[in-house]
């Protein structure tokens, strides 16, 4: 028995510790435990030379996929992908992701070209979708869209909405077929100032969730927080209770040019892990589908181009959403087979946290993975600087040890 590449060594809060950061699993160990783990990292440990008091902790490890053999099971299968099924959208929002002049004028991929692209991210492995845009209701079709990726196989399906074309008529059409309407939010009232959208359309957005849940549709609330309404998440979780959605928050990424008074200070994303922290909520990029996410894991990089990957409407494939860049194109979902488009993502490498020089000595980096690449990248125009928004990960993280700390012991 021999610990893979993917196992890594570290110290939590001044216990010695292991994680899997291919499946997020950490173990905190006793001295003996830590000898042990020593010899696991550098040869084949038999069962003869485990010490009788660590039969337990490598049943765990061999359950939980921490040796050699086990490695290759999950690999770097492609599990959750974006699906951009339009440019055009009815709104004009800072700090956009898919923000584009030209976006109104271009037409939509047609529905084959989408069902070929669902099949071809089907055969990479892709479980979960979400279907993005621009708006997607700006298409009529959306439904179908929606039950071809089920007819594909993909075992979760969301829809990422601003809520505003969500009628009752079109949302009847996604029950059964769309797991989880996800709307994004800018503002807790209808007087609130609407930093993002430009107009407050807050009953627009209530109406939309109550019609979503008469329908039978579960709805998810997707606020994008920033330097002016950090302090609005706890009412935005107790709106979620009110209105029986689950929540989840994305943080506001962008240049400072684009964001302008909205980029948020290092005293701002310090205050937001606090404010995170006390609710038991974090920010990242599976809010979608995962809303609140407690707890420690272990990785050594976010997984994008990996575990994830994204596709714009002109079919192109980027390793996530927020890279959707000429120079991290790996083919073409329309044109290209699913064999073309693994090799393309076999050859694609994001730096891991310790090929950081940022990150390299932190001592969070297995529990943080070095942040978000697509954040440096846009800041600094490479991948291999530091994520700006490092100070929320650092207090984030600082608070999460001591408190798992504080329940184990
Ligand atoms: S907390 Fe900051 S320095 Fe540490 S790994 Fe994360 S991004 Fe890098
Ligand atoms: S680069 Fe950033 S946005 Fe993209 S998957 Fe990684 S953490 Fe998420």
């Amino acid at each position: 028995m021999r610990f893979g590449d993917h196992i890594v060594r570290f110290n939590l809060g001044g216990i010695p510790a292991v994680g899997n950061t291919s499946t997020g699993s950490i173990v905190g160990l006793t001295k003996e435990g830590s000898s042990l783990c020593d010899v696991m990292f550098t040869r084949n440990v038999t069962e003869a030379e485990v010490p009788i008091n660590c039969a337990e902790l490598v049943d765990y490890f061999r359950e939980h996929e921490f040796f050699e053999e086990s490695e290759l099971k999950e690999g770097h299968r492609v599990r959750s992908a974006y699906l951009h099924v339009s440019n055009r959208c009815n709104l004009s929002c800072v700090g956009c992701y898919s923000k584009d002049d030209a976006r109104n004028v271009e037409s939509d991929p047609s529905l084959h070209q989408l069902k070929h692209a669902m099949a071809v991210l089907a055969e990479l492995g892709v479980e979960q979708l979400v279907i993005s845009g621009g708006e997607p209701f700006m298409r009529s079709d959306l439904p179908d869209v929606a039950r071809a990726a089920k007819d594909c196989g993909v075992n979760r399906v969301a829809v990422l909405t601003n809520g505003l074309l969500c009628t009752p008529e079109r949302l009847t059409s996604l029950v059964g077929i769309v797991d989880i309407l996800s709307i994004s939010f800018d503002g807790t009232s209808a007087d609130a100032p609407a930093y993002i959208r430009g107009e407050q359309r807050f009953d627009a957005l209530i109406g939309a969730i109550v019609n979503a849940k008469a329908a039978g549709v579960h709805v998810h609330i997707l606020p994008t927080l920033h330097a002016s309404n950090v302090d609005d998440a706890s009412a935005y979780v107790a709106l979620a209770e009110q209105l029986g959605t689950t929540v989840g928050f994305s943080l506001l990424s962008g240049s400072r040019e684009n964001l302008g008074d909205l980029y948020p200070s290092d005293t701002c994303l310090a205050h937001l892990a606090d404010v995170m922290c006390s609710l038991g909520q974090t920010v990242d990029d599976d809010v979608v589908f995962n809303g609140t996410r407690g707890g420690l894991s272990a990785c050594a990089g976010c997984g994008a181009g990996k575990v994830s990957v994204s596709m714009a409407a002109d079919g192109s494939v980027y390793p996530c959403h927020m890279l959707h860049y000429p120079e991290f194109r790996l083919g073409n979902a329309y044109a290209n087979s699913a064999d073309q488009i693994r090799e393309e993502l076999a050859d694609f490498c994001l730096p891991t946290v310790d090929e950081l020089d940022s990150c390299k000595d932190c001592d969070k980096r297995y529990l943080c993975g070095g942040g978000c690449r697509a954040r440096a990248f846009i800041r600094y125009g490479r991948m291999g600087k530091k994520d700006p928004y490092c100070t929320f990960y650092q207090h984030l993280l600082y608070t999460a040890v001591d408190e798992f700390i504080n329940e184990q012991y």
